[in-house]
């Protein structure tokens, strides 16, 4: 039995020429099954032979939804997957539509020292289908079209890149999920050639790049991963990744108190940055258990906020969505999965 979700349109209609049927019904069959959210196969409209050929072959891998955590403004999800590992995905609920936060590793390697996901470490990558799982999963739940789609949820979506790239593929399809390229944001702690091969991939994506300090020695500090790479080779394929596809790179900055917050790192930023096609996003730190972090103060936050602004760079600010359900990154899955062991 083949699994639905982890194909692309391209591999179902290779898959369908397998069995000998034709490979234009994969244009009836993902309307239905992303688009009408049909799980049962028999319910095609098809002739009985094929609709008996098809679900004998295919089956699509629904999520086990073990905990859901509800705010206002986003829906904390935790799934259960085949294996039993945990993973977690957000709704965030904007005025202007539903986006999808979804993970793409169990745990992570990246180890950053103020993030609840690197706690534990990875396990595997997730599938494809249980990448698209998360989704349907939260489609169905909420009965509205998903808008958008954020690839940060936990893991280091670029070390999964052959199976993210499906995922991109199956939420672009016109007839299902029909997310726009335009509308998914994938976020990278900066693996350099991952960012190079996915500026060559036909899905130029919204692309996010979690930078968090100003230069490599307070970078080092706090994200093991800048032992590998410099912010300079890091700046280097984004602004690659910006002029190839026509697109501006998002650099995010997560405001850790007394660690990477003063006006002096704030105008080092600006410098940094101010060449490039970019703008920045603060994000406020979510201190999860245990944290040696804090958030940094609203003050300093304005401070810091300032100085980029001064300096012309386009700066936003994340809401911090989840975090009134104590459920903001990793949190919920780093909390579950400790009181499971
Ligand atoms: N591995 C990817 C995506 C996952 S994390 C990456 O590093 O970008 C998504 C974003 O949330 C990253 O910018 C990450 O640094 C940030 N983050 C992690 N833990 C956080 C916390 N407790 N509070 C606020 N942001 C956090």
């Amino acid at each position: 039995m083949t699994d639905i979700y982890g194909l692309t349109p391209a591999k179902l209609a290779e898959k369908l020429k397998e069995l000998g049927e034709k490979p234009s019904r994969a244009g009836i069959i993902l309307p239905a099954v992303y688009g009408e959210l049909l799980t049962d196969l028999t319910a095609l409209p098809l002739k009985k032979e094929t609709i008996e050929k098809l679900s004998g072959n295919f089956f699509s891998g629904e999520l086990e939804c073990v905990k859901k955590l509800v705010s206002d403004s986003a829906d904390k999800y935790l799934f259960r997957l085949s294996d039993g590992d945990l993973i977690e995905s957000v709704l965030m609920k904007h005025e202007f539509g539903h986006n999808v936060c979804v993970s793409t590793q169990v745990g992570c390697n990246m180890g950053c020292r103020f993030c609840a996901s690197g706690k534990l470490r990875k396990v595997r990558d997730l599938t494809v289908s249980e990448m698209v799982g998360q989704i349907m999963y939260i489609r169905r739940d909420t009965g509205t079209r998903i808008n958008g789609l954020s690839i940060m949820g936990i893991g280091e979506p670029l070390e999964n890149l052959a199976n993210v790239l499906d995922l991109i593929e199956i939420a672009q399809y016109p007839k299902g999920l029909d997310i726009g390229v335009k509308h998914i944001t994938l976020s990278t702690c900066g693996i350099v050639p991952k960012i190079y091969e996915l500026a060559d991939s036909s899905s130029p994506v919204n692309l996010a790049v979690s930078l968090h300090a100003p230069n490599d020695g307070l970078r080092r500090t706090i994200m093991p991963t800048a032992n590998r790479y410099s912010i300079a080779e890091i700046i280097k394929a984004a602004s690659c990744y910006s002029e190839k596809n026509n697109r501006r790179i998002t650099f995010e900055y997560v405001m850790l108190d007394g660690v990477n917050d003063s006006d002096e790192c704030a105008s080092e930023l600006a410098a940094l940055l101010s060449p490039l096609n970019c703008y920045v996003n603060i994000i406020r730190y979510n201190p999860s258990d245990g944290s040696e972090f804090r958030c940094s103060p609203h003050e300093r936050i304005m401070g810091f906020y300032d100085i980029l602004k001064k300096n012309g760079i386009g700066v936003t600010m994340r809401r911090e969505l989840g975090a009134s359900v104590n459920a903001a990154c990793g949190q919920l899955r780093a909390g579950t999965a400790a009181s499971h062991k």
